[in-house]
């Protein structure tokens, strides 16, 4: 089920769990902004979410109350794990999953990095 981004921020949601250490996960990266790891159910050769420390719901949230310091540095991490994965030379997707029609399922934002493999198809079902 899709989230309604504009409810206020869940502490009790899965990745927030992960941030607090309460919950596993394989990690890729982490820094004063961001921590990207492994999604659970991979839709690619390789598939790394990068989500950041701070309470944001959404990138809806985050674009409109997120510092230019909060701001930067998420955009930076993201880069920093696609180079760490080596996925800079070969290319990659980058997703957002925004609200309902978005079908964001996890209520803190989070950037999805695709790669391993060409991605033909510009959008899905
Ligand atoms: P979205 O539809 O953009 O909200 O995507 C949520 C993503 O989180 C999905 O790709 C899930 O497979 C992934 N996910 C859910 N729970 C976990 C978890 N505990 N560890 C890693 N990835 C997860």
């Amino acid at each position: 089920m899709p989230i309604d981004p504009k409810l206020p921020y869940d502490d009790d949601n899965i990745f927030a769990k992960i941030l607090r250490g309460e919950l596993p996960c394989k990690e890729v990266y982490e820094d004063d902004h961001a921590l990207a790891f492994h999604d659970i159910r991979p839709q690619a050769p390789v598939h790394v979410l990068v989500i950041p420390k701070d309470r944001f719901v959404s990138w809806d949230d985050f674009t409109a109350k997120g510092s230019d310091e909060q701001i930067a540095g998420f955009m930076r991490a993201v880069g920093e794990v696609t180079r760490l994965l080596e996925l800079d030379t070969p290319g990659y997707r980058l997703m957002v999953n925004m609200g309902g029609h978005g079908h964001q399922e996890v209520p803190h934002l989070h950037v999805h990095i695709f790669g391993g493999r060409p991605f033909f198809q510009m959008i899905g079902e």
